[in-house]
Parts: structure tokens; C-alpha cells; sequence
């Protein structure tokens, strides 16, 4: 099972988007760029919504069969553990295994041992291609570097044997993400977790590292983008260099977690990919539910109301909202309006301050990240939120699809236009 070069991780709160999801990914292939489909959702977001991983698999299918989509699609059991894993077995075909919580767990002396005398082959200068200086790593680096990351690829290893035992070899996608880290992976710690990866037998077809920089739920990325754009090009590299070295899946690229709004690096993400001939997979999730919002609101009527209730209801239990992504927010509270002001509101002034225009100076970006972490409340609204969906679904629909399409679609796979 091979994921295409280039693949968009779409996540779906509520399970109703996946036809307006998809139909940015068909225009994208009308255009001639081939991009496949991949629907995600964590645990943590079943568990705060309420919905199982079959659900996901249904909306999947669903969305595939309306529009008559021929390409491949698949179903992300997103950020597992061996501890939740077997709820996803059945559903899903796309496997994101989350070790980060193992990054720096100290793996047994003699493992560690074990693993630098196994791989003389990483040590002394490594030339590769497109890297100005040579790589350089001695036994003691080595030795550090496989301290810090041998128990959390161990457990990679024992998450995917643990899913090919049930669904067996070859038929399902294999992602590797650290991104739920503090600290970024250097291009030489990569090159040993590719190796270590190897030695697992993981045929691991996305990894998603922990990048420098902020990357906030459903905004822009907060950061040096220069420095951005060299550890992503050096990424690459190293990954191309570590495919042949050490017999990994040629198609092994990068995967961009909480990918969305990240509009400042996709020019040079484009630009990178482009220059290395390299994939790509860029997972969002919760762009969409703010669409969701966005389209209630433009909509007027009980839609505009269920959108001002949700944030009223978010701002005033923020802090429970806020804690399970707190390493992935940055709410500035002095910038967020008071309920009794936002009442007053009509649908433009809800829209424009929601919507991520950065010329638009009404734009808002903390007001947006509540409404983003306010997911929880519109599962609470029941019929009340879900009947406003279906009410005002076309609207919604357009709001979905533009915004995968134009503002993340375009800029990543599609010709690059005169900027
Ligand atoms: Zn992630």
C-alpha cells in the first residue's frame, strides 16, 4: 500500500463535511495535480465529541461514493498508542503512531550498546546531496542521540507489529510523528531515528517531526520562517539520504501536523518540495470546524445565534477549553470581546473577526482560537448545533471547500501563481 506523493489529512469534528472536504481535492485533480484524500481524527477528539472511529470510516466512504471518487483515500487512526489503538483497528487503514510521549524515556543501557556498535555506518562525515556542509557524527553523539530516542522508535515498532498482527503486512499506512514535543529534531537526530526506524522494520511512509516555531491550532505559524524553511530543506535531505542508506520506503516524506492557516510557510514549503521532488502530507483538522462556525454565522438567523452562543459558552469556560491544547494556543484574553458586545453583532462582523484574512485588520486571531478549542460546546448543543448544520448546509459547504481549496490547496500543490 503506497500513499500518493502528495496527501491532505482532513479533519471533520462532526462528521458532516467530508463531501465539501473532498470536493476541494477534486477540483485540485481537475486541475492535474493528484492529491489524496486522508480523513483523520484522534482520540482526543473522539473522546471530547463523542464519536467512534467507524463513524469516520463511514463519512469516508460516504464522500467517496457521492462524489465517484476513483483514487485512493484512507482513514488516520490519528496520534494512537498501543494503549487506544485496537478502537481503530477495524476502521482505519492510516496509522499515525505517537511516540513523543517515549522521547527521552531512557531505553535499557545495553540496547543503547547495542545499537551504536550495530551502526558504525552512521558515524564520521556524511555527504548528501543538497546540504552545504556534511553531516557529522561521532560515537558519543551518537550515543546521546540514541539515548533519548531508542525506547520512543521501540514503541513505534511495537504499535505497528501490534496492527500488522491484526490486519496484516502491507495493508495499511505508516506514520511516525514527535511533534507533541517541546524541542525540535535536529537533521542528525533524524538520520539515527531513520536508522533506528529501519532496524524496526517499520515501513514508515510519513514522519512528522517537531518543527521550530509555533504551530497554533487553525492560525498562522508563529516563528523565524527562515529558519523554518532550512530545517524543513535539511529534513528532506536527510530523509532522502536515509531511504536509500538504510532501505526505507522510497515514498517516505514529511507530515506537517496541525498543518492548517499555516499560510507564511506554505510558499516556502511549496518551494522546498519543489526543488527536492519530494511529497508531501499536510494534515489539518480543526480548519474546518471553524468554517462550520463561519458558515452559521454568514448564514444570519439561528445560525448567527448558535455561532455567538458558542463563543459565549467557550469564553466563559476557557480555561477547561484551553488545557488539553495548551502547548498549541495562544489566546491574547485582552483581545477577546465581551459576550453582551459580540450579541450585537451582525454576520459580517461575526465573519470578518473569525475568518483568517490577515489583511483584513478585523481579523482576530484569539477570538479565532477560542472558537477553535470550542468544539466541545457545540457537541454539548446537540440537535441544537447539528440541526443548524443540516439548515444551512450549502452555505456551510461553500465555506469548507473554499477554504481547503484556495488557502491551503493552492499555495502547497497547485501551480504556483505570480507573487
Ligand atoms: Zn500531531
Amino acid at each position: 500500500m503506497i500513499l500518493g506523493k502528495y496527501s491532505f489529512g482532513m479533519g471533520d469534528r462532526f462528521g458532516r463535511q467530508g463531501k465539501a472536504q473532498l470536493a476541494a481535492l477534486i477540483e485540485a485533480a481537475k486541475q492535474g495535480v493528484e492529491i489524496t484524500p486522508v480523513w483523520n481524527k484522534s482520540n482526543r477528539e473522539h473522546s471530547i465529541i463523542g464519536t467512534r472511529p467507524a463513524d469516520v470510516r463511514r463519512e469516508a466512504d460516504a464522500a467517496v461514493a457521492d462524489w465517484d471518487w476513483k483514487g485512493p483515500y484512507y482513514v488516520d487512526a490519528d496520534h494512537i498508542s498501543l494503549t487506544n489503538v485496537d478502537g481503530f483497528l477495524e476502521a482505519s487503514d492510516f496509522f499515525t503512531l505517537d511516540v513523543a510521549e517515549f522521547i527521552g524515556r531512557a531505553a535499557p543501557p545495553t540496547e543503547v550498546d547495542e545499537f551504536v556498535a550495530k551502526h558504525k555506518d552512521l558515524l564520521g562525515a556524511h555527504r548528501i546531496d543538497g546540504m552545504d556542509a556534511p553531516l557529522e557524527i561521532d560515537a558519543v553523539r551518537l550515543k546521546v542521540i540514541a539515548s533519548k530516542y531508542l525506547a520512543a522508535i521501540r514503541q513505534a515498532g511495537a504499535i505497528y507489529r501490534h496492527i500488522e498482527a491484526v490486519k496484516g503486512p502491507g495493508t495499511f499506512i505508516t506514520e511516525v510523528s514527535m511533534d507533541e514535543t517541546d524541542t525540535p529534531q535536529t537533521p542528525i537526530e533524524m538520520f539515527v531515528i531513520l536508522a533506528a526506524i529501519a532496524d524496526e522494520w517499520i515501513p514508515v511512509e510519513t514522519i512528522a517531526p517537531k518543527f521550530s516555531g509555533r504551530f497554533n491550532k487553525g492560525v498562522d505559524y508563529v516563528g523565524n520562517v527562515e529558519q523554518f524553511t532550512r530545517e524543513f530543506e535539511q529534513d528532506l535531505t536527510v530523509i532522502r539520504f536515509a531511504t536509500r542508506k538504510f532501505g526505507l520506503p522510497k515514498t517516505l516524506k514529511l507530515s506537517i501536523h496541525s498543518g492548517s492557516d499555516k499560510f507564511s510557510i506554505y510558499r516556502p514549503i511549496r518551494q522546498a518540495i519543489d526543488k527536492f521532488n519530494a511529497g508531501l502530507h499536510l494534515k489539518t483538522a480543526g480548519t474546518t470546524w471553524l468554517e462550520e462556525v463561519t458558515g452559521l454565522a454568514l448564514a444570519g438567523g439561528e445560525g448567527l445565534a448558535v455561532a455567538k452562543e458558542i463563543y459565549a459558552k467557550a469564553l466563559a469556560r476557557i480555561d477547561e477549553l484551553c488545557g488539553p491544547y495548551a502547548t498549541v494556543i495562544d489566546i491574547d484574553r485582552a483581545k477577546l470581546p465581551a459576550p453582551d458586545a459580540v450579541a450585537k453583532w451582525d454576520s459580517q462582523r461575526f465573519v470578518v473577526t473569525l475568518r483568517h484574512n490577515r489583511s483584513c485588520p478585523q481579523y482576530n486571531p484569539s477570538f479565532r482560537q477560542l472558537l477553535h478549542v470550542g468544539y466541545k460546546i457545540a457537541a454539548e448543543l446537540g440537535l441544537r448545533f447539528t440541526d443548524a448544520l443540516e439548515k444551512y448546509e450549502s452555505t456551510i459547504a461553500e465555506q469548507v471547500t473554499t477554504n481547503i481549496l484556495d488557502r491551503h490547496v493552492r499555495p502547497l500543490f497547485l501551480r504556483l501563481e505570480d507573487a
